[in-house]
């Protein structure tokens, strides 16, 4: 069967090749590709900054936004053939630590979990694929393609989650989330948030595409320009752009009492105020700046029921690329107004 894999940590090594059927032991489910989605991950692998190959291989199969069929449930799931599904990404530590040990390896304390298609297990970019059914989670059948934008949701639930668990610690009924960045994750934070009765407001760069419209048409505000120049201040912020600045305004900017939740990875830039300053601002506010990242089964459970509940055509504008396995190098490749690129294996 066909993949596309790629030299962890070797730029320009990635490649749409003929590998062996999945392994048995990699899971009894049985899973034939329709899709998966590209992330900023994989393009950091792709150009060999990050990622790691099964131990004794050099290569790994790329891909953790999945969407796939069932071919064969198996002896012991409760899948059935035809079956929508999409894998989860994170598998405990071998350890395990105490949070892997309950289920939680997206909290987990040691950083020894693997990660499929990033650290250490094949992904889900190949014709077919096995996994664990205690590792599948199946996918609302009326979703259709859209099933590929579960992964990017359930982190988004996670986020959600962990804001709400911070909120709990005094009375808390907020009124206003605001989303930086409105990429993928971004427009799906303001997707979920616009779910509940909550105002959303979202903030870009870009002043013009498609995502002012996106927004727009959630019923939320969109605004370009500065975090520190908004009309109010925001009860929560989910921060999905890892920009210095940008996360410097927000912990700046929220109201007090409020939760930053930071999901963006950035890295380096320039301190545009003194840490002890920023520090001051969330001390006399009671303000908490929480990262997150992953997300466990129950959040993949929880994203399903949310995406289903989403409307199909604001989601399906989410996709502004479908593109052939065998055109790999272009689905990896940014271009202007692209949101979420879907690597399509076969017809749904
Ligand atoms: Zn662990």
């Amino acid at each position: 069967m066909k993949a596309i894999t790629v030299e962890p940590k070797k730029p320009g090594s990635l490649r749409y090749e003929d590998i062996p059927e999945p392994d048995v032991r990699e899971g009894s489910v049985l899973v034939e590709a329709i899709a998966a989605a590209v992330c900023g991950t994989d393009v950091e692998i792709a150009e060999g900054k990050y990622g790691w190959a099964p131990p004794g291989k050099t290569r790994l199969v790329l891909g953790h936004e999945s969407l796939g069929r069932v071919i064969d449930p198996g002896p012991n799931s409760s899948f059935k053939k035809g079956d929508l599904v999409s894998g989860l990404v994170r598998r405990p530590d071998p350890v395990p630590c105490p949070n892997c040990a309950v289920g939680e390896s997206d909290m987990c304390r040691n950083g020894r979990y693997t990660e499929r298609g990033i650290k250490e297990i094949h992904g889900y970019m190949s014709e077919r694929w096995r996994i664990e059914p205690e590792y599948a989670i199946k996918v609302d059948p009326s979703l259709g393609i859209l099933g590929v934008l579960l992964e990017p949701t359930t982190v988004i639930i996670k986020a959600l989650e962990q804001v709400q668990a911070v909120g709990q610690r005094a009375y808390w009924e907020p009124k206003t989330v605001l989303v930086t960045g409105a990429g993928p994750i971004g427009l799906l934070a303001a997707g979920v948030a616009s779910l509940a009765r909550i105002e959303v407001h979202v903030l870009d760069r870009a002043e013009t595409g498609p995502k002012p419209e996106l927004v727009r048409d959630l019923g939320a505000m969109y605004h370009s320009g500065s975090v520190l120049d908004l009309g109010f201040e925001p009860d929560v912020v989910v921060e999905c752009t890892g920009a210095g600045s940008v996360i410097a305004d927000s912990i700046q900017k929220v109201a007090a009492g409020g939760v930053v939740c930071l999901t963006g990875v950035g890295a380096g830039g320039i301190a545009p105020r003194a840490t002890a300053d920023i520090a001051a601002a969330a001390v006399l506010k009671n303000n908490v700046v929480v990262g997150s990242v992953n997300a466990n089964k129950r959040h993949w459970y929880k994203a399903g029921l949310r995406l289903a509940q989403m409307d199909r055509k604001w989601l399906s504008r989410l996709i502004t690329r479908h593109e052939k396995p065998e055109n790999f190098s272009q689905a990896l490749k940014r271009k202007p107004g692209d949101i979420k690129i879907v690597i399509q294996f076969s017809e749904i």
